[in-house]
């Protein structure tokens, strides 16, 4: 498969808080791409950046030797490319699809298979690093799939990310970002509840931000989601607590699916379950610390 700048369409499919500033590298990097988003909102914005918008996903793969999701979810992404509307049919022959979406590993490797039937080769390369890093181009990205594949879009993946990093096979991918969210909510709950038990005994939480910053307690919550979203309570960090609990449903079912004792993850996976069935599904992942607020003092 020959994938390069000057004769290869993409079709981007989803246009939301990550999609829009993804596909919109890849225009500014030159590559000729076709986007969709059934939200008018997302598909305005393309247009509003220089993308070229099409009516339909259909309409956007027609032809198209490579299609990118970025769609809430693996369930999402079969609809896309293999439901009754689904653009699998309409892809070049020998196209390959790259699920950038954070989807369940299993399921993963269950559509790859499905699509390599129908001449299209699977690759799994969610991202991680957040709305800011994907308009910088400096995300990481977790490759999963075909190493011939994988070496062919690298060109691609190198307009959207600093970091790109083989996993191994198909679905590897979205097991490593699941498991990567697992750890980044845990701490991101640590650091939540240390600031507040802090602030109650006296403590400043900005100064304990900083001490953390320097000390073995750091992490990336600490680093970059306390002082912009959390202690000023924005909760505004583009990164929704919906999709935060399907990755963390996403981490604990692999811990299940492979008989590996997680009871961490279990926890925090309820817990934030908890948190998004009282918040409702718009609330940032960062209001997992209005959450903790309403938490009895005595579980
Ligand atoms: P989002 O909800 O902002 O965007 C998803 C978009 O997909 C929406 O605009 C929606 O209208 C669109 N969509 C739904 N079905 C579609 C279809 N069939 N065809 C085309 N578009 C469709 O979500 P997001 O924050 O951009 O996240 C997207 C994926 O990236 C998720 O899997 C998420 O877990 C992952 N992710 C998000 C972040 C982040 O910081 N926001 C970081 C890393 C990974």
């Amino acid at each position: 498969m020959r994938i390069d700048r000057s004769s290869t369409r993409i079709a981007f499919l989803g246009l939301g808080k990550m999609g829009l500033p993804m596909a919109s590298r890849l225009v500014a990097a030159g590559w000729t791409v076709a986007g969709f988003d059934p939200a008018p909102a997302a598909a305005d914005a393309f247009a509003a950046a220089g993308g070229t918008v099409a009516s339909s996903a259909r309409e956007a793969a027609a032809g198209a030797g490579v299609v990118v999701t970025m769609l809430p979810d693996g369930r999402a992404v079969r609809a896309a490319l293999t439901g009754p509307d689904g653009v699998a049919d309409q892809l070049a022959p020998g196209a390959v699809a790259i699920d950038m979406s954070s989807s369940a590993p299993v399921g993963t490797r269950e559509l790859a298979q499905e699509l390599a039937g129908a001449g299209i080769v699977l690759l799994d390369a969610p991202v991680s690093g957040g709305v800011k890093r994907a308009r910088d181009g400096t995300l990481a990205i977790m490759v999963g799939g075909d190493i011939t594949a994988a070496a062919a879009v690298r060109p691609l993946l190198e307009a959207l990310g600093a970091s790109i990093f083989e996993t191994g096979p198909v679905g590897s991918g979205h097991a490593m970002k699941a498991l990567n969210n697992y750890v980044s909510a845990a701490g991101l709950t640590a650091a939540c509840e240390a600031l507040r038990i802090g602030a109650r005994f006296g403590l400043d939480p900005a100064l304990m931000t900083d001490i953390l910053n320097v000390s073995t307690g750091r992490n990336n919550s600490t680093e970059v989601k306390l002082k912009p979203f959390v202690i000023p309570k924005t909760y505004a960090s583009g990164f929704s607590m919906a999709l935060m609990a399907k990755d963390l449903r996403t981490a604990d079912d692999l811990a299940r699916h492979e008989g590996i004792p997680a009871p961490l993850s279990r926890a925090v996976a309820a817990l934030w379950q908890q948190a998004l069935d009282d918040l409702g599904a718009e609330a940032d992942h960062t209001a997992i610390d209005a959450f903790l607020a309403t938490r009895p003092t005595e579980d």
